[in-house]
């Protein structure tokens, strides 16, 4: 008993096919409508029969989809009987002009569409090998394109060079492996970054704690530019907005849209991990993603962070109040900052972790301090001296009386006494006040 896709937003079935088709359904073949149409104007061009034309599935610019061709009969769409017989056929809304580029919904629509097609019809993966001579061999290759059939560039060199990445997409859903979703291929880093930019420094204004650069890393990191399961469901291709991996807390954030509940795993103080079920926030759009961010910071256990005066101190506090279980969560951000050059977007204040260049945080657990070193990570140290209960002066020098708290702190703490803050030196410093890195 063949069915149709339960994702179908519209249907119009059109005249043009033949019925029912002769083969069983084991090749996809993906095509570009040149032009950003709706299912709707699709779906009327199909329906005039001097037209010959039409297509099973076919998906509008605005990443609905159209029935057209039910799947049990015949599409007359890339110009061969026997790859029409066999395949489901798909017409993507795109641009008018080469590459015929589609835009992420229609991706993301595409990339649903097929796991389904799979799932139903018994195709258990997608394969793509670019070979022309391989049409009909379905083990080796079951995506045909209609540029092999005809004098046509037909998909389009936009979706004909991702035909590979769509079906390594579509085969990590199937296989069940949520976690790998990236069908938004055209958000770049530094596009999610342009985009969640102005939105975090608008609400930055608004709640008037926090530091952008940081806030803006955290997105980065948490959400994997954008592209994670918590943002995007990997299954329906519907959107979480939930950029900050922020776990569901009732009463603490009003902008959400109810939550979701998916795996995940937390990282222990020895540095493994305990997988579990949790509850996550879902959000009805990206502004209220980062809203979101701001309520749950504001309403929640974060009060030093919310004192914060410089942004290493807001992650700092961040994270000694549990915000992240990662061992390096600061390291993590602070060189995400660094690297995209995120402090741009701190007020254009200077960054004050800025000496020794950049490697502040990133570098702190591997650099050795001794007699001599100076700058803003003895200093840190310095602080970390006396919240484990040294007297040093925070000045940023380390000479002898900075070496002998450290001595004296590590004769307290069992540690071999050099006067030289080591890896594990750091270690125990950061821990005895409160930071668990
Ligand atoms: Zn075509």
């Amino acid at each position: 008993m063949m069915s149709n896709s339960p994702l179908v937003n519209y249907t119009k079935i059109s005249p043009n096919k033949n019925s029912p088709r002769s083969h069983k359904i084991d090749t996809i073949t993906i095509h570009c409508v040149v032009g950003q149409l709706s299912v709707e104007s699709l779906g009327a061009i199909f329906a005039q029969t001097s037209k010959k034309a039409s297509s099973n599935y076919g998906i509008g610019s605005d990443g609905r989809i159209g029935l057209y061709v039910e799947e049990k009969d015949r599409s007359w769409c890339s110009s061969n009987a026997d790859n029409d017989n066999r395949a489901i056929t798909i017409e993507c809304a795109s641009d008018k002009t080469s590459p015929y580029a589609v835009n992420d919904k229609v991706m993301n629509s595409l990339i649903k569409l097929l796991v389904d097609i799979c799932r139903r019809n018994g195709i258990k993966e997608l394969k793509w090998k670019a070979d022309k001579s391989l049409i009909g061999q379905v083990d080796k290759q079951n995506m045909t394109v209609h540029r092999w059939f005809a004098a046509k560039s037909c998909p389009g060199d936009y979706l004909y060079s991702r035909h590979g990445e769509i079906a390594s997409n579509v085969n990590k859903i199937l296989r069940g492996n949520e976690h790998v979703y990236t069908a938004n291929t055209k958000l770049t880093p530094e596009k999610f970054i342009s985009t969640i930019a102005p939105i975090v420094m608008k609400y930055h204004d608004k709640y008037k704690f926090g530091f952008p650069s940081i806030i803006i890393a955290q997105a980065c990191l948490e959400s994997g530019y954008g592209t994670s399961n918590k943002v995007i469901n990997p299954m329906t291709g519907a959107y979480r907005h939930n950029y900050f991996g922020l776990k569901y807390r009732p009463g603490r954030v009003f902008v959400n849209n109810g939550y979701f509940t998916e795996s995940g795993s937390e990282q222990n103080a020895d540095g493994s991990y305990t997988p579990g079920k949790f509850d996550w926030y879902k959000f009805p759009s990206m502004d209220a993603g980062v809203e979101g961010y701001f309520q749950f910071i504001k309403n929640g256990l974060y009060k030093n962070a919310v004192l914060a005066k410089t942004p290493e101190e807001y992650i700092v506090e961040l994270k000694k109040a549990g915000y992240a279980s990662s061992l390096d969560y600061v390291s993590k951000i602070t060189n995400v900052v660094n690297v995209r050059e995120l402090t741009k977007y701190d007020d254009k204040k200077p960054l004050t972790y800025t000496e020794p260049k950049g490697t502040y945080w990133v570098g702190y657990l591997v650099a050795d301090l001794k007699i001599g070193t100076k700058g803003k990570i003895v200093k840190f140290a310095q602080k970390l001296l006396n919240g484990a209960g040294l007297k040093v002066q925070e000045d940023a020098l380390y000479g002898e009386k900075t070496a002998k708290a450290v001595s004296d702190f590590q004769s307290k703490n069992s540690l071999a006494v050099t006067g030289e803050i080591d890896a594990k030196t750091w270690l125990k410093l950061t821990a005895s006040n409160g930071i668990h890195i």
